[in-house]
Formats: C-alpha cells, structure tokens, sequence
C-alpha cells in the first residue's frame, strides 16, 4: 500500500522559487596594455591589437544559475503523484497551470516568504557568515537579501540605498524599493549601522 505524504495541499497559498540563467564572463586585466587599451608603438598610440582597446581580457564564459521567489503567494491547484519504474513523483500544479507553465516540484514550494528567501540565499552560495564591509563582489555573486549594500556602475560611481530584494537589484528610497537603474558592476556590504 501506498502513503503519500504531500507537504501541501490544494487551495494552500505558497510561495514558489525559480532560477534564471545569466551569462557571465570571468575577465583578466590585459597583459600587453595592462588594462590601458592602448599600446605606443615607435611614438604612436594606438588601440591594444590583444583586447582591441578594452584594457581586458575574457578567460572563460559560462552560464550560472541566480535563484529568486516571487513576493506574491501562488495558489495549489492541484496535485499529482505518479509511480514508474524510475520512481515516485509528487508534482503540483499551480495557478491552473500558470505558473512557469509546468508541474513543481515540492522542493521548489515554501509556505512562507521568509522560508522561501533563506532557501534562495542559500541556492545562490551566500555565506552568511561572511558579510564583510569593504570587500567589492561581482554583480553575479548575490547579497544577503534585505542587507544595505553601496552599488558601483561601470564607471566607479558608488551609489547607496541599494539592496537585494530577492529577485532583482532595488534601489531603496524612503519609503519604496524600485528596480536599480545603475549599471552594477560591484557591490559591497554598507558599514553596519548605516
Ligand atoms: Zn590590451
């Protein structure tokens, strides 16, 4: 005889995780300019023929996963469980089916934001025990969420206020967060207490 043991069930509001793919490219200052982009040649200057004038190099591109939770509750519509040869498996429908347009796993599902958040810190390798001011990260390397972080743009500009959200980048102000329009390149933690 069979036992299913379902976390959730139909009608439970539950909070759901995705990842996203980004591209990243792991870079080197170029070490014919060393990172000028430009090169002099019997008096002339000119762009650097190794990084055609950027200052850097790619030494491997890949692709990495950055998971997040929609703030918003979606609602189990149904749930399905399945026995074959490979095995058992228990899936959930959610929204009607809406929801990423296919059946979730339960690992995926938390009945709170909060769960949900930790879990997603957690996929996205923060260590929580080192949050250390003053050492910049890569803008793929993802804050704790909700902690204070200065932003740099491609420029070196620091901006403030700023904070991961769970999903995206947000700018914090007063009284509302919205989506950072700064070009983050690098982010640190702020100084506590500010
Ligand atoms: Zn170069």
């Amino acid at each position: 005889m069979l036992s299913v043991e379902n976390k959730y069930d139909v009608d439970q509001k539950v909070f759901v995780i995705s990842h996203r793919k980004v591209h990243k490219d792991t870079t080197k200052t170029c070490d014919v300019c060393l990172g000028e982009g430009n090169i002099k040649y019997r008096g002339y200057t000119m762009p650097c023929p190794k990084c055609c004038g950027k200052g850097r190099v790619v030494l491997e591109k890949k692709d990495i996963k950055i998971y997040s939770v929609d703030e918003n509750p979606h609602t189990i519509t149904s749930v399905r469980f399945s026995v074959s040869r490979q095995g058992q498996v228990l899936r959930y429908r959610i929204d009607g089916n809406k929801f990423d347009n296919k059946n979730v796993e339960e690992e995926r599902l938390f009945s709170t934001y909060d769960e949900a958040l930790k879990k997603c810190d957690k996929l996205n390798n923060i260590d929580v025990n080192q949050k250390t001011d003053y050492i910049w990260h890569d803008y793929y390397c993802i804050p704790i969420t909700g902690e204070n972080i200065i932003v740099k743009d491609v420029f070196g500009k620091e901006w403030d206020n700023h904070r991961w959200n769970g999903s995206c980048y947000y700018e914090y102000c007063e009284t509302f967060g919205k989506p950072s329009r700064v070009d983050i390149v690098s982010w640190r933690y702020a100084e506590e207490g500010k």
